[in-house]
This record gives C-alpha cells, sequence and structure tokens, in this order.
C-alpha cells in the first residue's frame, strides 16, 4: 500500500503516490490531507483532482536539514487534530513518506501523550506500520528541541526556538558571506538578564554588568584547558557593536568585529565576535561566535561560594574556580 495507518489512530502516512489511489483513499475514509513538499510541480497534474473535495493543508519544505519544519508544527497539529475531531481520517504524505512526514507526524503523537512519548518513542510507533520511515538529520534535531520546549502552542516565539532561529540564521547568511539581518536575530532582553544572578559577568574596567547565567551560551567541553571566552547569546546592548551602520538606514553589517563596553564613559574592548563562529581554544565552535574575553571581564560564582573554591572544575566552558568574588556588602541581594 502506498500509506500505512499509525498505532490505533486515523493517521496515515505515505509518499506522494498515495494521492493516486482514490478508491484506497476512501476506503480509509480519507477527509484530510497535509502535503508536506512543494506542490506546484504536481498540482498541475494527475495529484488535483483525487484531493478535489478533501481539506487540503500544505507545508512547502523541502527535505533538506536546514529547512524550518518546527515552525509549522502548530498548523499541521492543529490540522491534524481537527481531522480526528471531525470522525475523519488524515493522510500526511511528502514525497517518499520518509522524512518530511514522518517528522510532522512525530509532533503530532508526542503532542498529544507528552508524558508517553518523546521522539524516539513516536517515531518507533510509526515504523510498526512503515519501517522506512527517517527523518533527516536536521528535523531530528526540530523534533528534540520541540521536546525540550515541552510542546507549547506557541513556538516561534518561545525563548529556545529563537535562539534556534538566531543560529539558524547566523549559518545560513554566513554560508553566502552575510551577517544575518538584524530583524531576524532575536537579541535577549534584559528580562532574561535578571532572571538568574548566580553567575555574573562585568566589565573588568568598569564594572557594568554585562551578562548573567541565562544568557551564557554554553559550550560543553571535554578540554581540561581553561576557555578564554566566555560565550554569549545575543544581547540587546551588543547591537551597536554588530549593526553599526544601522542608523543610517543601511544593512550592511561586519561579519565579525569587536565587542565593547555599552558603558559609554568606559567603551573597553571586551571580546569579539563572528557570526560565522569562533573556535575555542578548548576546540569547540560556538555558532554565532559572541565571546567575552576571559582577561577583560571578571566572573562572579553564587552559587559556587558555600562549595568548594578551589579546583578547576569547568561548568559548560565557565570555570567556576576562577570566579572572583565580591566582598559580601557588594553582592546582590538573593
Ligand atoms: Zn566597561
Ligand atoms: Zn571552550
Amino acid at each position: 500500500m502506498a500509506f500505512d495507518k499509525i498505532g490505533d489512530q486515523n493517521i496515515y502516512i505515505g509518499g506522494v503516490l498515495a494521492l493516486q489511489n482514490s478508491a484506497a483513499l476512501q476506503r480509509a475514509n480519507i477527509t484530510h490531507v497535509v502535503s508536506v513538499l512543494r506542490m506546484q510541480m504536481v498540482l498541475s497534474t494527475w495529484m488535483r483532482k483525487p484531493i478535489a473535495g478533501l481539506q487540503h493543508l500544505n507545508i512547502e519544505v523541502d527535505d533538506v536539514e536546514d529547512a524550518n519544519l518546527l515552525r509549522h508544527f502548530n498548523t499541521t497539529n492543529a490540522f491534524i487534530k481537527s481531522a480526528l475531531d471531525s470522525g475523519g481520517s488524515v493522510l500526511v504524505h511528502c514525497a517518499m513518506g520518509k522524512s518530511r512526514s514522518a517528522t510532522v507526524c512525530v509532533a503530532f503523537l508526542c503532542q498529544q501523550k507528552p508524558h508517553e512519548l518523546d521522539p524516539d518513542k513516536a517515531l518507533e510507533l510509526i515504523r510498526q506500520s512503515r519501517p522506512m520511515v527517517e527523518p533527516n538529520e536536521g528535523f531530528r534535531r526540530q523534533l528534540w528541541l520541540y521536546h525540550e520546549m515541552g510542546y507549547p502552542d506557541d513556538i516561534v516565539n518561545h525563548p529556545l526556538y529563537r535562539r534556534w532561529s538566531t543560529q539558524r540564521e547566523a549559518e545560513l547568511s554566513t554560508a553566502q558571506g552575510k551577517a544575518p539581518e538584524m530583524d531576524l536575530v532575536s537579541f535577549e532582553d534584559d528580562s532574561v538578564l535578571d532572571s538568574d544572578h548566580s553567575t555574573e559577568i562585568k566589565c573588568r574596567r568598569c564594572r557594568r554588568l554585562l551578562a548573567t547565567k541565562p544568557v551564557i551560551n554554553a559550550h560543553e567541553t571535554e578540554s581540561a584547558e581553561r576557555c578564554n571566552h566566555i560565550f554569549l547569546h545575543p544581547l540587546s546592548w551588543m547591537r551597536p557593536c554588530l549593526y553599526p551602520n544601522s542608523s543610517e538606514g543601511t544593512d550592511d553589517a561586519p561579519l565579525d568585529g569587536r565587542l565593547t563596553c555599552p558603558n559609554p564613559r568606559c567603551g573597553a574592548n571586551i571580546g569579539k565576535f563572528a557570526w560565522q563562529g569562533i573556535r575555542c581554544n578548548c576546540g569547540k565552535w560556538v555558532v554565532p561566535g559572541m565571546g567575552l574575553a576571559r582577561a577583560r571581564v571578571d566572573v562572579i560564582e553564587r552559587s559556587s561560594a558555600t562549595t568548594e573554591a578551589t579546583g578547576s572544575k569547568q561548568v559548560n566552558g565557565v570555570h567556576s574556580g576562577s570566579a572572583i568574588r565580591l566582598p559580601p556588602h557588594m553582592r546582590r541581594p538573593q
């Protein structure tokens, strides 16, 4: 059969040839169709007829690792749910019924049963009737990110999505030798900065607060060598460094450059940025690379103040043992 039923639900998965078999579609009581592919090339031909009269949703993405399927999950989930709620059956198809359609089905199954399923378990469920399914590597990562986000109803405003999307834009645009457009970069705002002060990073020269723990772009490292940079997610104060020409209305932004202290009376050189990424001295690449030079900043670790302050244990690229502690009266209240 060109399409297969998933578990005991009225959800079917298949390739584009599934649409050729009107009789089979009728037998399966298909009322809704999700097409996860670019339709223009096929719509003019035989596909148009069998889906006439059916509820149809078209998500136009290619089966490539950097395609963003994640942002469509809210739409596909709602559509599949409406099909099931109406007592009908839904066919989710792409070209082969292997990667894109499977990704959409996994997202739906997981959101339905978030405590029972995860992307791997959902994939196993689909493979019971369709062993060939295999989302591409990029879609797998998107499914696990969706899982990590907790399957929210609003994906695109979720902080994890915004970080992922910023990283993706950095990779896509630097592949073409350009910095990402400013509007496509998600800058962490002050509320994120203020949500957890267990780690604070300050300008060594003027003591301006530059970052707190939630905005550190952690990179796990096996290296015993100390990382010379502390990487951050893009922050609002970096805007003048990252987009120095934006006030003139031009969008020609540098690919890399210096990060300077946002305190106008200081302006110290505190690190560097590179949209294409920076290779940390520990060996890890961090994209986008927004790195504070350890020699130019002070790292204050509060959480470890009560535990051992010696040693050189490295947590996510930040050496807890390297913390410079303020006298108690200078610490912020917890
Ligand atoms: Zn400063
Ligand atoms: Zn490192």
